[in-house]
């Protein structure tokens, strides 16, 4: 996506002297799709969600694919957000996020966790580009590690981490020790 936006964005300002390079056989990386004789499906990011007012190069990328249209999502593209399951301790349960065979201590870190994230949000700093929302005080979640981040939180329940590790592998495709603290929050 990376390269193929770069390509939409130098096309879009009339640039057409360059080359995109693609070592794979088709583009896309980690969001192309395979296909066999009964359906197409992705490999691996298939999804995205809503983009919020600050997100405006997708919201522009969105209008020229036609999902977004004077303000109205295209509603065959959208869909409910996946209801996910966890297989843990031999059980079953419903969502990702840990919840059977907790420590108070555990759960102290996710409620700590959660209340930190939603302070996050509230300040409006963590946009996409990031450049609408950075300020110096953001800036420097972008030098260490989500991990080191969480240890500096005192953030060491080792499912805590397990799950934040699991989110940034999900989402980037890398450990919490090889994301930014940014990134990661
Ligand atoms: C399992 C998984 C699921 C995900 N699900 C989602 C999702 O649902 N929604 C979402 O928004 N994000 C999702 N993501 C994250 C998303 O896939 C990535 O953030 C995004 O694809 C990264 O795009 P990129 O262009 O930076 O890198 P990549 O997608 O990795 O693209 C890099 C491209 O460069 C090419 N390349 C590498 N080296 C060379 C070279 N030397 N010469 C030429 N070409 C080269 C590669 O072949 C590749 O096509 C998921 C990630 C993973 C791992």
């Amino acid at each position: 996506m990376a390269g193929l936006s770069a390509a939409w964005r130098l096309h879009k300002k009339g640039f057409t002297d360059f080359v995109l390079l693609e070592m794979n056989e088709q583009p896309g990386g980690n969001s192309r799709w395979g296909e066999n004789e009964i359906t197409a499906y992705p490999w691996a990011a298939h999804y995205v969600p809503v983009p919020g007012p600050k997100a405006i190069h997708v919201r522009e990328l969105f209008e020229d694919l036609g999902v977004l249209k004077n303000g109205q999502w295209e509603e065959r593209y959208l869909c409910f957000t996946p209801q996910e399951r966890l297989f843990l301790y031999g059980r079953w349960q419903e969502g990702i996020e840990p919840a059977i065979g907790l420590t108070a201590a555990d759960r102290d870190q996710f409620q700590r966790l959660e209340d930190l994230i939603h302070g996050f949000r509230a300040t409006g700093k963590f946009t996409v580009p990031m450049e609408i929302g950075l300020s110096n005080t953001t800036a420097d979640l972008d030098q260490l590690s989500f991990a080191d981040w969480l240890r500096s939180q005192r953030m060491d329940s080792r499912i805590v981490n397990w799950y934040m590790n699991y989110c940034c592998r999900d989402d980037y495709g890398a450990t919490s020790s090889n994301t930014s603290a940014w990134a990661g929050i």
